[in-house]
């Protein structure tokens, strides 16, 4: 099947950052050919004659399946936050989680994510559910002391069996979470690394997200959670490290040295009032990659990766008064090529590049919000003036899984009339 988008604004965000006004041919799973202008016959044709296409946003930290879990957790401090979520969350079935993660895929489809790195349990019932929307997951089954969850088993073996179980499988890539130092002893966080650096797999987990869990681990061990997490071996270039907020500067060292990620999340830290920000600057200059996450629909509470680029931006230069730092070229990257490499896929998506997967995404460049629209100010309309809703069309590896605003892969009436109900019953009690 050949795919030809005809006339596009092409932000490639390849290793040049150009912007090429032309064609993007799409056979099959990835993408042939960039720029000149296509000659051959194509099965689909695309006009997109003022749109923009651009790399699908890649989103390296939520917990997709509490999308059903809207607006019921909002307003309170952390510990009361972690105290009504874990309980609904124990209440959850496969039913529910389903729903849930399938109201997230829409929504990520929706405003334009065709990859999400995620961290939660029953990933098994997740991975389902994200193949049936036809975007790509790397799903972390998160693993945690034994007598801390309500998972049956032991939660590193859950996590051993499901990745052997999704290795292999379509967009779906089996990974490894740690639910954070507060509930991971030593004995956790070294198997499951260890099972990470057996079978090759990304990890996600929250690092220093609230000054409590600092202050407490610290106590506990002498260390703050980053040196101890470097000094029994967590740390490493397949790992992405959600929040990183309350870091010392030998910290975010120790982070650079080791070759891993980080994943910001702006506007959960700033709706649960952590009070940390994100040392971006200092991160880049220590050679930790940049990525950023929504966290779950619970503290954000949506997974639009444009609101998140905006966010993120105004967060780091407000609280640094410094307009120069996070600038719009850099926000873009952070979302795209930054998030592959996070993930471990910068050879495969993440930029617009003939032999790469088409994970691409068209923005309307007739909406007024993103207008006027000229080279010279297109990367700056993406972050500061776009939003999720201007994506029209999504492919991913290939498959086109949106046109013009329609989710093509799920019966998005049907499921999201399951969603009241579903949170009534999870929620009114
Ligand atoms: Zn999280």
């Amino acid at each position: 099947m050949i795919t030809a988008i005809r006339n596009a604004w092409i932000v490639t965000q390849d290793a040049s950052r150009r912007i090429i006004k032309g064609d993007v041919v799409i056979d099959g799973e990835k993408i042939v050919s960039v720029g000149p202008e296509y000659n051959g016959t194509a099965d689909r044709e695309i006009d997109a004659t003022g749109d923009i296409v651009m790399p699908g946003m890649i989103n390296t930290h939520t917990h997709v399946a509490m999308s059903v879990m809207k607006g019921v957790v909002d307003d309170l401090t952390f510990p009361d936050f972690l105290d009504k979520v874990f309980k609904i969350d124990s209440d959850r079935t496969d039913k529910d989680l389903d729903i849930g993660t399938k109201i997230g895929c829409m929504e990520m489809i929706r405003s334009g994510t065709t990859t999400f790195m995620d961290l939660y349990y029953s990933e098994d019932v997740i991975a389902k559910a994200t193949q049936q929307a036809g975007i790509r997951g790397v799903l972390c089954w998160c693993c945690l002391d034994e007598d801390k969850t309500t998972q049956k088993g032991n939660p590193v073996q859950n996590c051993k069996n499901f990745h052997s179980k999704f290795k292999g499988e379509r967009k779906i890539v089996p990974g490894v979470g740690l639910q954070g130092v507060y509930v991971c002893n030593e004995e956790t966080c070294v198997q499951a690394k260890e099972f990470s650096d057996e079978v090759g797999a990304p990890m996600n987990l929250h690092l220093s997200e609230t000054r409590g869990e600092v202050a407490d681990h610290k106590k506990q061990t002498g260390m703050r959670p980053g040196e101890w997490l470097s000094e029994i071996g967590v740390f490493g270039p397949r790992v992405v490290a959600a929040h990183s907020a309350w870091l010392t500067k030998r910290e975010v060292m120790l982070m650079g040295k080791s070759g891993m990620s980080i994943s910001s999340c702006p506007v959960s830290n700033m709706k649960l009032a952590t009070g940390g920000v994100a040392p971006i600057p200092e991160f880049i200059e220590a050679g930790v990659i940049v990525s950023f996450g929504t966290d779950g629909n619970t503290t954000n509470n949506t997974l639009d990766m444009f609101a998140e680029m905006k966010s993120l931006a105004l967060l780091q230069k407000s609280s640094r008064w410094d307009p120069l730092v996070c600038k719009a070229q850099q926000v873009l990257d952070f979302a795209t090529i930054n998030g592959a490499k996070a993930v471990g896929m910068q050879d495969k998506i993440g930029s617009i590049e003939p032999g790469k997967y088409a994970d691409l995404i068209i923005l309307d460049g007739k909406a007024p919000n993103m207008r006027p629209l000229l080279p010279e100010n297109m990367i700056a309309n993406i972050v500061y003036s776009g939003n999720g809703l201007n994506t029209k069309t999504v492919f991913c590896q290939g498959d086109m899984v949106m046109q013009d605003g329609n989710i093509l892969t799920l019966d998005k009436d049907a499921i999201l009339d399951r969603s009241e109900d579903i949170w009534k019953t999870l929620c009114l009690r």
